[in-house]
């Protein structure tokens, strides 16, 4: 398959979706739209990649690699663990109760998840959903670093302990680290609990609305 067609196969499949919003408040327009169409490109060539990627063995147990889903010039870029089951069937990010309870908090700041892009720090499910290792997220940083440089967002929300563990190559304590900005190489990072932690414990439900908030107003002062 030529790349013209596979290039159209992954934009059919609307893996990366365009801001028709954020388009109308852009004044050269054409300068926008070929902004667009590059960091597209180029995230879709990450698709590609991911697709032949044996730098690790969860490929092995992989129905497919899972890149992420929303918008390529987002202004936030959420980062969860690992691909789940249902995930990996769909080729999706948060597709299970764990993203319904994102999309309703994204919701509450009228935001959905065409405003955001989603991702992981790994981008193969990991049999069981067992928590992925050093070595294999040591495979598959390089991802998402990426992603991060395609995107550059004025906000990265990690969502969990592992992901805000991975960016910071520290241990972190998420329970008192979360809703208090960090500097990432000079960009916002919000560190955020993870939604599956919620369906888990409801009562950790004020925790993502306040959290939520600041993002919010983060977003609002970018503008
Ligand atoms: S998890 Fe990442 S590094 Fe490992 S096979 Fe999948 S894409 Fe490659």
């Amino acid at each position: 398959m030529n790349k013209y067609i596979e290039i159209k196969k992954a934009l059919d499949q609307k893996y990366f979706i365009i801001n028709k919003n954020k388009i109308k408040n852009i004044t050269d327009k054409c300068d926008y739209d070929s902004l667009f169409q590059r960091k597209r490109e180029k995230m879709i060539i990450i698709h590609q990649a991911l697709k032949q990627c044996h730098k690790c063995d969860l490929y092995k147990s992989r129905t497919q690699p899972v890149t992420g889903a929303g918008n390529v010039d987002a202004n936030a870029l959420f980062i969860g663990e690992a691909p789940g089951a249902n995930e990996d069937i769909k080729g999706l990010p948060f597709v299970g109760r764990a993203g319904e309870l994102l999309t309703k908090y994204l919701n509450e700041i009228d935001l959905s998840r065409k405003d955001i892009f989603i991702t992981n720090i790994i981008k193969c499910r990991p049999p069981g959903n067992r928590d992925p290792n050093d070595e294999e997220i040591e495979s598959c940083f390089p991802y998402l670093k990426e992603q991060i440089k395609i995107i550059d967002p004025k906000v990265i929300v990690t969502l969990g302990r592992h992901s805000l563990a991975t960016l910071l190559n520290r241990n972190v304590k998420i329970t008192k680290e979360r809703g208090i900005f960090i500097d990432y190489n000079e960009r916002l990072l919000l560190p955020m609990l993870h939604p599956a932690a919620v369906l888990r414990n409801n009562g950790l439900d004020k925790y993502m609305r306040e959290d939520f908030i600041t993002l919010r107003e983060a977003l609002k002062n970018e503008h």
